[in-house]
């Protein structure tokens, strides 16, 4: 599992996040981080912002 300290606006402090394990197949790729201390989920951009949302209807349009 990987950990990254950043900033964390719910804590409002530096605190750890750890990557859980993806289920949407992004596998390193995957940009979902975890406060370890609020259990907040925090997406961070380190790719562009139409995957993301393209990532999005796909899954969606799967669920309907
Ligand atoms: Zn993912
Ligand atoms: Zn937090």
């Amino acid at each position: 599992m990987r950990f990254l300290e950043l900033y964390c606006d719910h804590c409002a402090v530096v605190s750890v996040f750890e990557q859980p394990p993806c289920q949407d197949s992004h596998d390193a790729d995957c940009d979902e981080w975890i406060c370890t201390r609020c259990g907040d989920a925090m997406l961070i951009a380190s790719f562009p912002p139409v995957r993301l949302e393209r990532h999005r209807m796909t899954t969606v349009r799967r669920a309907a």
